[in-house]
């Protein structure tokens, strides 16, 4: 599905997921607008979704009880262990990063190859980060430090990942002025890794930023933050609407909208939008 992206010129987009509501937004718009969709579980927040089995289960529950017709991937971001990896593959998840990235690159080759061979073994596919993307997630704080090309190399060529995050100046969370994507190093990469790229971070990058990535190989681009901003917004702003507001479906549904609508915005973003016919 990510290669198919990749070849035609478009990104699927993954967008992570805080809570039920967050499915059920993501996936109203993933079929809304026939695209192909990856629903992202972040490792640091598991416990709070309920666990690897719990939240896997309840994706793929409301995937067949709200009849949604377009490819779902469910993806662990972010993975921050080999056990934990295994432990999501065990679970029935379609896809896990293993996140090497603060790693020496010897080391996150030998524990990223112990993944892909687990996940393979189980038609799991695999995505490697180098470099690191900077900001904050969900707790995980960092500086931006960008992917050695070589290292980007070694890793595809000696652990047969899927998907290759190359950590090129995004950050997650809210940028601290405009972003700036080292281009010309994804380009070099983009031409000699043959698998599809990953940007993670994507909230707050430009369109036409966007669209460059994604003509430089990126074909999976992960949305977080934009999408827990809007969701915030209108939470605050039925809140600021009346006092005497308690009931939670009156407080909670319009902000499920708000996700719903910043979905659809990001899918168009990434052109993955009436993409669905070919997986069908
Ligand atoms: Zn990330």
């Amino acid at each position: 599905m990510i290669q198919y992206a990749k070849e035609e010129g478009f990104a699927i987009p993954q967008m992570n997921v805080n809570g039920l509501i967050w499915i059920e937004g993501v996936l109203n718009a993933a079929e809304n607008q026939q695209s192909p969709i990856i629903i992202g579980t972040t490792d640091k927040n598991i416990e709070y979704l309920g666990g690897y089995q719990f939240i896997l289960d309840t994706i793929k529950n409301k995937v067949r009880t709200m009849q949604i017709t377009v490819p779902v991937l469910v993806h662990l971001d972010h993975g921050l262990s080999v056990e934990n990896c295994k432990c999501a593959v065990d679970a029935g998840y379609d896809s896990v990063m293993f996140d090497g990235s603060k790693l020496s690159i010897e080391e996150n080759i030998k524990l990223t190859k112990e993944v892909v061979e687990y996940a393979h073994a189980n038609a799991v596919i695999v995505e490697g980060e180098v470099g690191a993307v900077g900001g904050e997630e969900d707790g995980l704080i960092g500086q931006v430090r960008y992917a050695d090309i070589d290292d980007c190399i070694a890793l595809v060529e000696q652990t047969n990942i899927d998907t290759l995050a190359p950590a090129l100046g995004s950050v997650h969370g809210k940028y601290q002025g405009e972003p700036n994507l080292g281009f010309d190093e994804m380009k070099i990469i983009g031409s000699k890794v043959d698998i599809p790229l990953v940007l993670h971070g994507a909230s707050g990058i430009s369109n036409v930023d966007l669209q460059h990535a994604i003509s430089l190989g990126h074909a999976k681009i992960n949305f977080n933050t934009e999408i827990n901003i809007s969701w915030t917004n209108q939470l605050r702003e039925t809140l600021n609407e009346s006092e005497d507001l308690f009931n939670p479906q009156e407080i909670i549904k319009p902000s499920i909208h708000a996700i719903e609508k910043t979905a659809e915005k990001i899918i168009k973003t990434c052109g993955s939008n009436n993409q669905n016919k070919v997986f069908t």
